[in-house]
């Protein structure tokens, strides 16, 4: 665990939020800032930076936060579809650097995105 890292604080219940998954491995929260009606967030709770940190061995944990996705979109009633987002380094967008999906959905999406 990272103790200046926001994710590895809310896996460790440290920063309340709103969580809708939880198990082992991975956990399962509603973004802050939602980009859509539904946005979920789903995030290892060992300390992964993105998605080029990860590697041969972590392709378990990178199956379980895909099967994660699936399953909280199922609980969120996303039975329309959603989509799956994850945002790699700086050119990818991402601003929380420890690697996690996002699970947006309960609107139709565009293509391509910004
Ligand atoms: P990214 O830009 O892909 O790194 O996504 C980071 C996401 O984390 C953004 O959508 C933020 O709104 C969200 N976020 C940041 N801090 C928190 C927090 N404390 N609780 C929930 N979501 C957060």
């Amino acid at each position: 665990m990272s103790t200046s890292c926001i994710f590895c604080r809310i896996a460790a219940k440290e920063v309340p939020s709103g969580i809708v998954h939880e198990d082992a491995e991975v956990i399962a929260f509603r973004d802050l800032n939602p980009q859509a009606p539904t946005h979920l967030l789903v995030v290892p709770k060992r300390h992964v930076g993105n998605l080029d940190d990860a590697r041969d061995g972590d392709a378990r944990l990178l199956g379980a936060l895909m099967l994660a996705a699936k399953t909280v979109a199922a609980t969120a009633g996303l039975a329309g579809g959603y989509r799956v987002v994850c945002n790699c380094g700086q050119d990818g967008g991402q601003t929380v650097s420890h690697l996690h999906l996002h699970v947006l959905g309960g609107r139709p999406m565009s293509w391509p995105p910004g």
